[in-house]
């Protein structure tokens, strides 16, 4: 099958082009000129894009309260698993064909990967972490089913195996504390040292998969960094030093910048939350903005991930945070869309697959009705899904 008459983003250029794309057995066969009598799908002047790679979601946690303390403790557990699997769609609908969870629920997450990898369900590829692992801390309560506790590095190498046993395909680590945790925890302090990231990163190499370190406070940066970690989540804290560290070892930066953006846009929602929690949030929006402009400019490589599944943070609202990164923080539209695709494939190590419209890639497209580099905010606007050469969305049919 021929995808005609659409415009077509090149990752290598930053640049729409014409051209016909040929789907073969779920990979992109040709990119050229559709012969006459071939089977063809329409575009009808639309904008295609890759398939967007959110490197950090939660699909199993309920953003629906600002609570943040235990949001499962009355739930049945295959409710948790059928929310994960709801969500796991609603990523793909707004026009995430992968994603990477970055802190699951008791496994579920796994199993929603599985059902979607054996065709029983749709939804967004998953790339799954399993639970986070965490020093003995004072949230671990709040997320019961997300947290695996481990303290020095025989527990850490123990917890990242558990995790790998599990299915997992990386290891996620908290090297800071967390702004949803409880009051006695500050977002700003050093969590895991060095001797445990290190064991984690040893296990992770081991294995073939990687690292992702939570990390809001700046010696957190930089000891993930330094351990070899391949990605900083959050990076709220980072110094200059944190930042030259990070271009110097190549570590991605997922800046999640849309969470304080998600959680206050409704007042009455924030409310809710534990004040210590709300205080956070308010206080580190425009800082936020400052850290991934100052990120930005000192040319740290950036993959985008909206951590869906934080308080207000919905599933399917995914592509606030490319537009928020254009909008608020000095990314151009090209810029967010590469971080979206082409560096969220290599952060996965997937680029052989994915990140990319180029022949021998996974037929992961989607189409806006407007050119996003005039307007970025298009990519709310996302009315065509093919996910590996099948048409899961399609609002003109
Ligand atoms: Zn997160």
């Amino acid at each position: 099958m021929w995808l005609t008459n659409g415009h077509w983003f090149d990752v290598e250029s930053a640049a729409f082009r014409t051209g016909d794309i040929r789907i073969e057995d779920g990979r992109i066969a040709a990119i050229g000129d559709a012969p006459s009598g071939s089977e063809t799908q329409d575009m009808e002047g639309r904008w295609l894009l890759p398939g967007f790679i959110d490197n950090h979601v939660h699909i199993t946690l309920d953003t629906s309260t600002a609570s943040g303390n235990n949001v499962w403790r009355d739930a049945l557990p295959g409710s948790i698993a059928i929310h994960a699997a709801w969500n796991a769609r609603r990523l793909l609908m707004c026009g995430i064909t992968t994603a990477r969870d970055v802190g699951g629920w008791d496994y579920h997450e796994i199993a929603v990967r599985e059902a979607i990898d054996a065709g029983k369900i749709e939804g967004a590829r998953l790339f799954c972490a399993g639970k986070i692992l965490s020093m003995t801390s004072s949230s671990t309560p709040y997320y019961p089913g997300m947290y695996e506790e481990c303290d020095g590095p025989a527990e850490i190498r123990k917890g990242a195996r558990k995790q790998l046993a599990m299915g997992a395909n990386l290891i996620k680590i908290l090297a800071s504390g967390a702004v949803n945790s409880t009051k006695y925890e500050r977002a700003d302090a050093i969590q895991l040292r060095p001797d445990e990231i290190d064991a984690a990163v040893e296990i992770a190499r081991d294995n073939f998969t990687h690292v992702a370190a939570h990390a809001h406070a700046a010696e957190a940066i930089k000891n993930a960094v330094r351990c070899g970690c391949r990605s900083v989540e959050h990076g709220s804290y980072a110094d200059d030093e944190a930042l030259g560290l990070m271009v110097e070892h190549g570590t991605y930066l997922v800046p999640t910048f849309c969470t304080a953006h998600a959680f206050l846009k409704d007042p009455k929602f924030a409310d809710q939350a534990l004040p210590h929690v709300k205080e956070r949030y308010k206080s580190r929006e425009v800082m936020r903005q400052k850290n991934v402009r100052a990120a930005h400019k000192a040319g740290v490589k950036m993959a985008m991930g909206s951590d869906v599944g934080t308080p207000g943070n919905h599933c399917g609202e995914n592509m606030q945070e490319p537009v928020l990164l254009v909008e608020k923080c000095g990314l151009s539209p090209s810029e967010a869309i590469i971080i979206s695709t082409r560096h969220g494939a290599e952060l996965l190590g997937q680029e052989e697959n994915l990140g990319a419209l180029a022949r021998g890639l996974i037929a992961d497209i989607i189409a806006v009705p407007r050119n996003p580099l005039d307007d970025i905010t298009a990519l709310h606007d996302v009315d065509f899904v093919m996910k590996e050469g099948v048409i899961f969305r399609d609002d003109r049919a």
